[in-house]
């Protein structure tokens, strides 16, 4: 909150003295006939207008969606901007159009006045962009920095007018005109600023790279996302729009729906301004199966299969590559089965064993429905089948088939 509170104030402060210089600048720029003192005026006001003009779309975007806007109106916000940057170039139309008629022919009255509402100008355009640019890194935040910047340059706009002043006074009569043109550039360059903003939203364009692997690391550090496909995200007004495609493990809907939501709440509470987060999912996509058979011996493909699942000595535990046409056997292991000669629980100790070596499949002879090792491998996910193979190799036979 206390974040939100300073960013404001740092807004309404830029405003605010902005406004007071373009009515000084203004009121003297017409007192002494100065073009370039009231183009400044007419920049600052241009200035004012983006920035109320960004308050005001809030209010318009900040509205509920309707059944007619479902996605809201944040979009108002840019759309008003649109508007703005127009109405912006027209204004450093006017200014060159000014400062080219005039070219020459420029008398000035009330000099000293200009010359010091200029440097009111120039003085209070430095501190507020140091101001602006303090708070802003202070508080991380782009857009104020942003303006910071635009501010820090508007500065070179009161150096032109100020010395278009003192050109004059020291009989240089054409500098106020060509101080003038100087500050057109300026206006143009706000008009620009605000149209590509609001374009680039109004076209659905991507934010930006920091913000797309923020929310890359936030997802991908969610449990039970296994890979990211693909993800988009765009800007509406102030708010953000995320579509995201992962690959997960979880085969059940009800926690597929969990992870859904989780990913959702994680991505809100570490990114500010996130309206909605789509979140679509594909089962991970194997690209080989682990098979795990308890036996009793070790002896590579002829190994006899055990009758027993916790009090077999071996697991035989082998991979099968699910891209080749013939289900290919791609690796074989043995692991030795520290708990066969256990009183209790060895069922359940084995279970975990196999779950730590990731298989997705266990295939025995006896059942082991109902024990507590099934219930270790279900939540694993382990899928399972019952085999009256007598050999590794039967069964490796049976799975080519
Ligand atoms: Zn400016």
């Amino acid at each position: 909150m206390i974040h939100l509170e300073r960013d404001k104030k740092a807004a309404l402060v830029s405003i605010g003295v902005t406004a007071f210089l373009a009515v000084i600048k203004y009121f003297f720029g017409v007192l002494s006939g100065s073009i370039a003192l009231t183009a400044d005026a007419i920049h600052s006001v241009t200035d004012v207008i983006s920035s109320v003009g960004v308050l005001i779309g809030l209010k318009i975007s900040g509205r509920k969606p309707t059944k007619a806007f479902p996605y809201g109106f944040y979009k108002a916000e840019n759309i008003v901007s649109l508007f703005l940057a127009l109405a912006i170039f027209y204004a450093g139309y006017e200014i060159i159009l000014t400062s080219v008629e005039k070219f020459g022919t420029v008398v000035l009255t009330n000099l000293p006045f200009a010359i010091a509402a200029a440097l009111t100008s120039l003085v209070f355009t430095v501190l507020l962009s140091r101001y602006k640019l303090k708070v802003g890194r202070e508080l991380n935040s782009p857009s104020l920095i942003a303006d910071g910047k635009h501010t820090q340059a508007d500065t070179y706009a009161s150096t032109a007018v100020l010395l278009g002043l003192l050109g004059y006074y020291f009989g240089f009569s054409s500098l106020d005109a060509i101080a003038g043109i100087l500050v057109s550039v300026f206006v143009f360059r706000a008009g620009y600023e605000i149209l590509k903003d609001a374009i680039k939203v109004l076209l659905d364009a991507s934010i930006s790279y920091e913000g797309l692997n923020r929310i890359r690391e936030v997802a991908s550090g969610t449990y039970g996302v296994r890979k990211i496909r693909s993800l988009k995200a765009r800007s509406s007004g102030k708010f953000m729009f995320i579509e995201l495609e992962i690959e997960t493990n979880l085969k059940d809907l009800e926690r597929a729906h969990q992870l859904s939501d989780k990913i959702e709440e994680q991505i809100k509470s570490e990114i500010k301004n996130v309206d909605r987060v789509l979140v679509h999912m594909e089962p991970e996509e194997k690209e080989f199966m682990r098979y795990a058979v308890p036996c009793t011996e070790n002896k590579g493909l002829s190994s006899k299969v055990s009758g027993h699942f916790g009090a077999a000595e071996y697991f035989c535990l082998f991979d099968i590559d699910l891209r080749t046409a013939d289900n290919e056997l791609t690796d074989m292991r043995f692991i030795k089965n520290p708990y066969f000669a256990l009183e209790r629980r060895k069922g359940l100790k084995a279970a975990e064993l196999l779950v730590t070596n990731k298989i997705d499949k266990l295939i025995t002879k006896e059942s082991i429905a109902q024990k507590s090792a099934f219930y270790v491998l279900e939540d694993a996910y382990v899928e399972f089948e019952e085999t009256d193979a007598a050999t590794i190799e039967e069964i490796v036979e049976e799975l080519k088939a």
